[in-house]
């Protein structure tokens, strides 16, 4: 289930949450977004919704959708 949401156009790929991440769930996308960057992508199976990605973002690229079980 989707627990972190990603606002693709926001993300300048600075790899910040991709060292964050406790479980190695961040990657970058191979689509390039309108500023040039391959934003990250989110792999579901190992997100547990902790929000570290959302705290740790300079640019507000995510939205927790909650249950972080
Ligand atoms: S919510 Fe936590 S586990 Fe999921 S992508 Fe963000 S930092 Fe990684
Ligand atoms: S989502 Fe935010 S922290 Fe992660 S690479 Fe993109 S801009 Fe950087």
């Amino acid at each position: 289930m989707k627990k972190v949401l990603i606002r693709e156009e926001r993300c300048k790929q600075c790899g910040i949450c991709v060292d964050a991440c406790p479980k190695n769930a961040i990657s970058y996308s191979s689509e390039i977004n309108s500023n040039g960057y391959q934003p990250v992508v989110i792999d579901d199976d190992l997100c547990n919704g902790c929000g570290i990605c959302y705290t740790m973002c300079p640019d507000w690229v995510f939205e927790i959708l909650g249950d972080r079980g």
